[in-house]
């Protein structure tokens, strides 16, 4: 027992798991002071005609000796530890400069998506974060969008829905990502500030699969729809899946398809080669 009359059962698997946790919470720190963080974006384009509407930022450890850690293992330890306070600080302002760079070189029409942590949410003050990092890189508000997980909404205070509420106002957009996997009720979703809805991966996954993820599919996207929200559909791999997403009159695609996760460079040299086009 643990001197609390609680009895606990330890297996090996357990052991190492938390071993595996410890290690990586220490690598963690070490990696915030050496900076061994860098971003990835990954571009959503129109169904229609291809043309991107926004790149999502997203954030890669690599690691010294394991070389390259994924986001879905560390983040939730970042945020475990508040870790992730420092280090979405550090995603969004490098984002917002990126994102500045490309507007400079004449990338107008395309925006910044950042993924925001529920435990960002709940610790600091939106409003004036995304507010103050816009200014300091000379960014409008227009050019970026906010990704909050559904279930993060379900959760939020008051207070956050209307800080929330404030930086649509200023012009920035918010999108619930992986939308259908946080059991939101549809109410909800009708008062909820949010201009983008994108539709969890698992749906395009098994909708050419499982005729119920089809008509949940279908329900989704008619919802969004008539609320007036933008519709994403994530983790588009095959060209059945894009096809379907195009008959169900679903607005834009993210996914392997389309483009895989690339580094500025490699953005970046895309983009003047489709200019030059
Ligand atoms: P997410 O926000 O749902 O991000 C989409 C994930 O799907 C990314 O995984 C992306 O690489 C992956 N993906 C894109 N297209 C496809 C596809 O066609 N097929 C498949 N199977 N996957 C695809 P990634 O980069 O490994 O990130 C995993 C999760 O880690 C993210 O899920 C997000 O929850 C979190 N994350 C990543 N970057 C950040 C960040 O900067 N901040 C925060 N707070 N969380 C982040
Ligand atoms: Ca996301
Ligand atoms: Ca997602
Ligand atoms: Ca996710």
């Amino acid at each position: 027992t643990d001197g609390r009359g609680i009895f606990r059962v330890y297996t090996p698997e357990m052991g190492s798991k938390m071993r595996r946790y410890h290690y990586l919470l220490e690598e963690l720190r070490l990696a915030m002071i050496s900076q061994n963080f860098h971003l990835s974006f990954q571009p959503i384009v129109q169904v229609d005609d291809c043309t991107i509407e926004y790149f999502e930022c997203l954030v890669r450890w690599h690691h010294p000796i394991e070389g390259a850690i994924s986001p879905a293992e560390f983040i939730p330890i970042a945020e475990e530890s508040n870790l992730i306070l420092e280090l979405g600080n550090w995603i969004l302002l490098e984002a917002c400069r990126q994102m500045s760079a490309w507007h400079n070189a004449g990338m107008n029409n395309v925006r910044m998506s950042i993924n925001i942590s529920g435990v960002q949410l709940k610790h600091i003050p939106l409003h004036e974060w995304i507010m103050t990092t816009l200014s300091k890189v000379g960014l409008p508000p227009s050019a970026i969008l906010l990704e909050i997980t559904e279930s993060c909404f379900i959760d939020a205070s008051q207070q956050v829905i209307d800080n929330l509420q404030k930086l649509r106002d200023e012009g920035v957009l918010i999108a619930i990502d992986d939308f259908g996997t946080g059991f939101s009720s549809l109410s909800t979703l009708a008062n909820l500030p949010v201009d983008v809805i994108k539709i969890d991966k698992l749906f395009i996954e098994q909708a050419n699969i499982n005729p119920k993820y089809l008509k949940i599919l279908n329900s989704i996207s008619d919802l969004g729809k008539n609320l007036n929200l933008k519709i994403v559909a994530e983790g588009v791999e095959l060209a059945a899946q894009f096809q379907l997403i195009k008959k169900l009159g679903i607005h834009c695609v993210q996914g392997y398809l389309i483009s895989r996760p690339e580094t500025s460079h490699h953005v970046g040299a895309n983009v003047i080669r489709n200019n030059l086009n």
